[in-house]
Order: C-alpha cells, then sequence, then structure tokens
C-alpha cells in the first residue's frame, strides 16, 4: 500500500505529458500521456500514484493527517514552466504605449534613452529589497495563473556588479516565493550608456568582470545576449557565448527578434540551448536549429506588445522538425504574468495545436531552462507540481483566451500560500 499526505481524485482529463523523448518534436508535440477519470496522490512534495482512480482506491492510502480533494471532473495539467522572464526590474513603461501607437519601434524608442534604458535608470535607484518585492508580487500572480517553474534574466542593471547584484537576488526571491527559479546572465540586454558606440568594450568588460565572479558562485545557470543590430553584432554575441561556455554557463541568445540578423543561425552553429523570439528567422534557420537540436523559445504576446507585423512562427517551426516552447517574455515592454494567456496565443498567434501548445508550455520549456528531469511532466517521483482547470478536457485550457487555474499545487502543497500583492 502506498502512502500519501495529499490525494486527489476526480480528474476528468489529466494530461501527464510524461510519453514519449524530451523535447518533443513533430507529432510527439501532440501526445499528451493523458489519463482520463484519474487521481494523484502525492507524499512530502513527490507524486506517488499518477494513474486511473479506480487503481488509486486500490493502491493507495491516505494518511491520518493527510487532505483528500475531489477535482469534479475537472482537468490537470503540468505546473507551466515559463522559460523567458524579464522579471528583475523596478517600475513600469505604461508612457511609452502612447509613443508605440504613434509609430515609435521598440529600438527608436531605446535609442533616445527611453525603452528599456528608463527601465536601466528605474532599476539601477531601486534598492534590493523594493527590487525584491517587487519581482515577488508578480511571481506569486504568475504561480497562482498555473506557473511553477520560471527562467528569470538580468539585464537591467547593464554594469558587471550590478548584473551580479540582480542575479544574487534570485535564490531569495525563489526562497520566498517558492517557486522553482532558473537565473540567466543578460548582461548583454543593450549597450549602456557608459559604452556607447563600444559594444566591444562592453563585452569585454562583462567577460573579464562578470562572468569570472558569476561562474565561481554559480549565480547563473544560462548566458543570454540581445542580438540584434543596435544591440550586439554577431560577432561580439558569439564572443560573449563562447567566453560564458567556457566558464561553465548554457547558452541563450535573442535571435532575429526586429531583423534577420544572424542569431538563430549563431544559436544552431555554437549548438546553444535555445533561441528565443525567431520572429525574422528564415526556413533557411529553421531547419539549421532542427539540425543543431536547439530549442526556439515562442513568445506570442511580444509582437503584439511590439506592434510587429508578424506573429510568432509556431505552425512553421513545429513543422520543420524544430523543438518549440513557449513563455511570456515578462518585462515591462510586454508585461505578460499568464502562461494560459500564452497558451491562447500559442494556438491563435503561433498557430500551434492546443495539445502542441501544452507540450510547448510544459515538458518542452522545461527542456529549455534545462530542468526537464524535474519539471514539465506528472510523474511518479517527481515534484507535485500541477494546476486543476475546471474544464472536462486539457484542449479547453488554449482555447479559453484567460482560462484561470481554479488550484495550482507546488510540491503537494497549495500555490499561493497567501494574497498575492500589488504590482
Ligand atoms: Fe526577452
Amino acid at each position: 500500500m502506498t502512502r500519501a499526505d495529499l490525494i486527489v481524485t476526480g480528474i476528468g482529463d489529466l494530461a501527464t505529458m510524461a510519453k514519449g523523448p524530451v523535447p518533443r518534436v513533430g507529432a510527439a508535440m501532440r501526445e499528451l500521456g493523458r489519463i482520463s477519470r484519474a487521481a494523484v496522490a502525492v507524499d512530502q512534495g513527490r507524486f506517488v500514484f499518477v494513474g486511473s482512480e479506480a487503481r488509486c482506491r486500490r493502491e493507495v492510502r491516505l494518511r491520518s493527517e493527510g487532505t483528500r480533494w475531489n477535482a469534479g471532473g475537472g482537468s490537470v495539467v503540468p505546473g507551466f514552466v515559463d522559460p523567458h522572464t524579464h522579471a528583475l526590474f523596478a517600475g513600469d513603461r505604461a508612457a511609452e504605449l502612447d509613443l508605440k501607437i504613434a509609430g515609435a519601434s521598440y529600438t527608436e524608442i531605446a535609442r533616445r534613452g527611453g525603452g528599456l534604458f528608463q527601465t536601466v535608470r528605474a532599476t539601477r535607484a531601486a534598492g534590493g529589497p523594493q527590487l525584491l518585492r517587487a519581482a515577488e508580487a508578480r511571481l506569486v500572480r504568475m504561480g497562482a495563473q498555473g506557473t511553477t517553474t520560471c527562467e528569470v534574466k538580468s539585464g537591467y542593471a547593464l554594469t558587471p556588479a550590478g548584473e551580479i547584484r540582480l542575479l544574487t537576488l534570485v535564490p531569495g526571491l525563489a526562497r520566498r516565493t517558492g517557486l522553482r527559479l532558473v537565473p540567466t546572465f543578460l548582461g548583454a540586454h543593450a549597450v549602456p550608456p557608459e559604452f556607447a558606440d563600444r559594444p566591444d568594450k562592453y563585452v569585454t568588460a562583462l567577460i573579464q568582470q562578470a562572468l569570472p565572479t558569476i561562474a565561481r558562485r554559480r549565480l547563473a545557470v544560462f548566458c543570454d545576449a540581445f542580438c540584434e543590430p543596435g544591440f550586439f553584432s554577431v560577432a561580439e554575441t558569439e564572443r560573449l557565448l563562447r567566453a560564458a561556455r567556457t566558464a561553465g554557463l548554457e547558452l541563450k541568445v535573442h535571435a532575429d527578434e526586429f531583423v534577420r540578423s544572424g542569431g538563430a543561425a549563431l544559436a544552431a552553429r555554437l549548438r546553444c540551448r535555445s533561441a528565443d523570439h525567431l520572429l525574422e528567422s528564415s526556413p533557411d534557420d529553421y531547419a539549421a536549429l532542427a539540425d543543431a537540436g536547439v530549442t526556439a523559445v515562442l513568445l506570442p504576446l511580444t509582437p503584439l506588445a511590439s506592434f510587429a507585423r508578424r506573429a510568432s512562427p509556431g505552425r512553421a517551426l513545429v513543422d520543420a522538425g524544430v523543438p518549440v516552447a513557449v513563455g511570456t517574455d515578462l518585462s515591462p515592454n510586454s508585461w505578460v504574468e499568464s502562461m494560459p494567456l500564452v497558451l491562447a496565443h500559442s494556438v491563435y498567434s503561433a498557430r500551434l495545436t492546443p495539445a502542441e501548445a501544452l507540450t510547448a508550455a510544459t515538458v518542452n520549456s522545461a527542456h529549455a531552462i534545462g530542468v526537464s528531469a524535474d519539471a514539465g511532466q506528472i510523474a511518479v517521483g517527481r515534484p507535485a507540481d500541477f494546476a486543476v482547470f475546471d474544464v472536462p478536457s486539457v484542449e479547453r485550457i488554449p482555447y479559453q483566451w484567460d482560462l484561470a487555474p481554479a488550484r495550482v499545487y507546488r510540491r503537494g502543497i497549495r500555490f499561493p500560500p497567501a494574497e498575492p500583492g500589488m504590482a
């Protein structure tokens, strides 16, 4: 008899995502590993049973102090894995919308010292406690929407010491929220005013003054860079990423978001873990990413926030055999916290099927941030991270634009533990 401290019965449709290779490509992205009339049991934060209700009744016994809950025929999916966020920032850029609507691009606004640089000024001026409180409130709201694992990038200090300071906040943020956070060093988010027109010198400063400390103190798992004209060239990006890899970090690229600048091709050549955005990448780039096994991280809300002409090329990438993941790109430029909203746009903008979208938001996004061993799937032995939705089938989650979970569990405990705070 298996002992459990939590048993959830009455699951009408359970998508375990536990069948098939990781990451999933092509038709395998539509395999949900589903069980109907299902139950899950949890003990000390990990699944101890996943299967039919009938078998659960026979095989699992609730501990005397344990909890039993009936999901009332609802649907259960793994806790979402958000593989791309800029969650550590101060302030907001609501006022920038007027400029964007008048036709100013992200790059033009930044060139005038606004946009991202406004956030850099606010973030540099903010104290650690202020940054922590703001990020914590956002992450708690994200968790309430079903995100249990989340990547967090630095990138709004743009000095070696400031970037290190941002990364040192991440472990405390994970403790305070209870979420699993994966830190990424994005010192090369933009060229700071102190190094205007000398991006190469800034890259050298990051390599010499930030990377050694980040690697030694294990402050980041990944190194990312914004490879676009006006930001970092392919050569500068490559120099930074090669140094990061030598220091022991894994690699990501913000690639081909505004123009086809060669970011995706570079990601393929360096066999990065992921290439993110890819709005302007070509079919040749898709083939190179597929050959290299690079995961495409799509941020389907960002083109809307940037008033871009193109939608995320989800359909084309899946059809080209590239493993596709999806995320929020939470930032002051595109303030998206909800993975259910991302799932809807994965379908309605990026043209993934609902099953592909669910794969992209769980098992493939876990792979994109190197945590597939214990996030993105519901299986015995794994952390009990899952979301329950009051709908009869999991396809209804991407189908309905902004369906909120009825309950979220992180390591078998209901999330959030307290009321979410203000932004
Ligand atoms: Fe981003």
